[in-house]
């Protein structure tokens, strides 16, 4: 496997123009992906995750303003002319969503679907396409993939959807894969075939993964590092064991406090006071200083800079440095 960085995020901002103003719904995000690495990215629903994953390949409407840097393999993203960037997304970096109903197209065979993806981005293939596509089919233990081939998406159950839109992902085989919530839509046992399937292909195809999630288990089974996300800002990131055995930032520990880690451990779920807020008019600073317990007034003016735990493990909180 290759040593280095293959994702770097560098002062990522983003700005939704929308009819009540304008929304900071990224605010200087930065973190990066190494080969072969699986990074998670975990907050509560609104927090920016999904956002950053589409300014990865620039899948974002067109009343977002994104500045930042993005460089994969050292090329910056946001610089790329339309045209070569066609050849990046979907090849080197694919990308499976929450419902892949939405990504599948529902009036062509799941077959052909999967074929266009050898004709757009030119792949060589050893044999037939066909027999390329049945061949991902298989690697993602579809049954039947000779008949299943010519399916259309609404004859396939949701947890076959995300085995053949993962496989229409690793036709360009890609370095990245972004998992948006791969596995919420599915049920509790297809979501667990899913995520070993996921796993599974990360080693064979040697893939580094950006898995979006709101679920600490789906974290514990398959992220190497963790990124906590609040507000459109990193409030924590580190080695998924380093931050569930010694979390730093109060957002953190609120969050894990709040959520079931186990089914061995009985405890009272608790809730994080306050609400998330209106990224129309962010708190200034540290944007979790409404509803922290620990604020000072340093926290309302200025934003936390990172601060180190111990080896890969950073916090943004002021109270890290004395105040
Ligand atoms: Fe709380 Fe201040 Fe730390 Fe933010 S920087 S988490 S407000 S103590």
């Amino acid at each position: 496997m290759r040593n280095g960085t293959l994702l770097k995020i560098e002062d990522l901002y983003v700005n939704f123009k929308t009819d009540e103003g304008i929304a900071k719904v990224i605010d200087g995000v930065s973190l990066d992906i190494k080969y072969g690495e699986v990074l998670a990215l975990m907050g509560e629903t609104g927090c920016g995750k999904s956002t950053v994953a589409k300014s990865i390949l620039r899948l974002l409407p067109k009343n977002a303003e994104v500045r930042g840097k993005i460089l994969f393999k050292g090329t910056n993203i946001l610089d790329l002319p339309e045209s070569e960037l066609r050849k990046i997304r979907g090849k080197e970096i694919g990308m499976i969503f929450q419902d892949p109903l939405t990504a599948l197209n529902p009036v062509f065979i799941v077959g052909n679907q999967i074929s266009e993806m050898f004709k757009i981005h030119k792949l060589r293939i050893k044999r037939t396409i066909l027999d390329e596509v049945i061949e991902l089919l298989k690697n993602v233990r579809i049954p039947d993939p000779q008949r299943r081939y010519y399916s259309y998406p609404f004859e396939l159950s949701g947890g076959m959807r995300q085995r053949a839109m993962i496989a229409m992902m690793l036709a360009g085989r890609p370095s990245l894969l972004i998992a948006d919530e791969p596995t919420s839509a599915l049920d509790v046992t297809i979501q667990a075939q899913i995520l070993k399937l996921i796993m599974d292909l990360r080693n064979d195809y040697n893939m580094s993964i950006l898995l979006i999630t709101h679920d600490p288990g789906v974290v514990a089974e398959m992220a190497d590092r963790i990124a906590i996300m609040y507000a459109g800002q990193i409030a924590e990131i580190g080695p998924v064991r380093d931050i569930f055995l010694n979390p730093q930032h109060p957002y953190t520990k609120g969050l894990l406090r709040a959520l079931p880690l186990g089914h061995k451990e009985e405890r009272e779920l608790e809730n994080i006071p306050g609400r998330v807020p209106n990224l129309i008019e962010p708190p200034p600073g540290c944007r979790f200083h409404p509803r922290c317990p620990h604020a000072i007034e340093k926290c309302k003016k200025e934003k936390p800079k990172p601060v180190v735990v111990s080896n890969e493990h950073f916090v943004f909180c002021h109270l890290l440095r004395g105040g």
